[in-house]
């Protein structure tokens, strides 16, 4: 799925139900992590959530799109975005819903689908050296141990011991230290 392709496809439905739009450009920004899109009322701009579109359905994408593009149709229509509920106040819920009801998705002011986006994630195992004692933890994207590069203690170059998951952590109870465990 290209986004420049979907969004093309967005502006044209809106167009077929009477609905011209106005933005400069839209584009993928990875910073967003809570919202799935957004626009930027300043220079005219779409800001889609890359992992949530590469996750999501074509039909929850044109969702998203149409979305911002309701905010982009309140900002012409209107002349500004009403910051109430952060622009989701009476204005653009007229546009909403109205776009809603002629094209058959749902712009509401929160999606109607949820995405759960994985970020990568890294198993952290801590070995403790035979000899001196000395504890390492190695990060890993395995987390199976025997698939892990243990290597040998940083210190005296003896054999290490596998001791468990996790990493260790500062108790918020009693500011001491204490073993956080990798929850899989
Ligand atoms: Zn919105
Ligand atoms: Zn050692």
């Amino acid at each position: 799925m290209v986004l420049q392709e979907l969004y093309e496809e967005c502006v044209d439905l809106l167009s077929s139900v009477g609905y011209e739009t106005n933005v400069s450009n839209i584009t993928f920004n990875n910073r967003l992590s809570s919202t799935y899109g957004s626009y930027c009322e300043d220079d005219f701009s779409i800001e889609i959530n890359e992992k949530v579109f590469n996750l999501a359905s074509k039909d929850q994408n044109m969702t998203t799109i149409i979305h911002e593009l309701s905010h982009n149709i309140d900002h012409m229509t209107n002349g500004s975005i009403d910051s109430y509920l952060e622009g989701h106040g009476e204005n653009w819920m007229k546009i909403a819903n109205d776009i809603s009801e002629k094209l058959g998705f749902q712009i509401q002011r929160y999606t109607p689908f949820t995405i759960h986006v994985h970020y990568d994630k890294k198993y952290h195992h801590t070995y403790k050296c035979e000899d001196c004692g000395a504890e390492k933890m190695v990060m890993s994207k395995y987390k199976d141990e025997s698939k892990v590069r243990s290597g040998r203690c940083k210190y005296c170059n003896s054999d290490i011991k596998y001791l468990f998951n996790g990493q260790y952590a500062i108790s918020m109870k009693n500011g001491g230290r204490t073993i956080q465990l990798d929850n899989y």
